[in-house]
């Protein structure tokens, strides 16, 4: 099958990261988590100690850090100057910040060079907000991942209280909410669904049928392009 470039986009909590890495799995495919990296970036942010209003240090700071993605042995890894921060990129603090610092011009510029760059030799399933829209504009297959609110913040839930974070399904309810607001009435690459995207509403599928849905469009897509 020829190799595919993937984009699945969609709002918070919709199984796009699920979803992604089991398609590149199945594909043998790389999977490149965009989110991770205005995670990583964030949580830069905040290490450092910078005001996410600073427009101007955050900029400076987008230029120099060093973003990287590794996969070893099916775990997936995300370092910041070669710093391993996959743990503390998911806490509550960092997803609530997140989306204001994914707003800076210079930090998105930085993301999509080096997102674009990782998908250059295709076989590769990208998973954003942006990605079918605006970084792989002609990615041969583009998926927008939904479901329900109730059910997005449901299954963060069950996923942050594994983690062993103390919290209400009312607080997640309203956070991703938020920031899908936040995400889709940005000004620079909002989160929309592109206009040749296959939508997918998740609320009632498993996390296979979804999978087995996306493998087959991949391979309607492969046997004509
Ligand atoms: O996918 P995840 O929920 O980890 O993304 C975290 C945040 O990163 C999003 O809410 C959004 O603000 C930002 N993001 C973005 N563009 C992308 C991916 C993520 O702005 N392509």
């Amino acid at each position: 099958m020829k190799k595919l470039v993937v984009a699945i986009d969609g709002p918070a909590g919709a199984g796009k990261s699920t979803v992604a890495r089991m398609l590149a799995k199945r594909l043998n495919y790389i999977y490149i988590d965009t989110g991770a990296m205005y995670r990583a970036i964030t949580f830069e942010v905040i290490s450092k100690g910078l005001s996410p209003k600073d427009d101007e240090a955050i900029a400076k700071l987008a230029q120099k850090v060093h973003i990287e993605l590794k996969n070893t042995e099916g775990a997936a890894m995300v370092l910041v100057d070669g710093k391993n921060v996959t743990e503390e990129i998911r806490t509550p603090e960092v997803s609530r910040l997140v989306p204001e610092i994914a707003q800076n011009r210079e930090v998105r510029q930085a993301m999509l060079l080096l997102q674009r760059r990782l998908a250059s030799q295709g076989g590769v399933v990208m998973d954003g907000r942006d990605i079918g829209t605006n970084v792989l504009p002609n990615a041969e297959v583009k998926i927008f991942l939904t479901a329900s609110i109730e059910e997005r913040a449901q299954r963060r839930y069950l996923e942050l209280k594994a983690k062993g974070f103390a919290v209400h399904l009312e607080d997640l309810k309203q956070e991703i909410a938020a920031r899908d607001k936040q995400d889709s009435e940005r000004p620079i690459a909002p989160l929309v669904q592109a206009a040749d995207a296959k939508l997918l509403d998740t609320t009632s599928l498993a996390i296979l049928e979804v999978v087995t849905k996306i493998l087959n469009i991949c391979e309607e897509r492969a046997s004509i392009v």
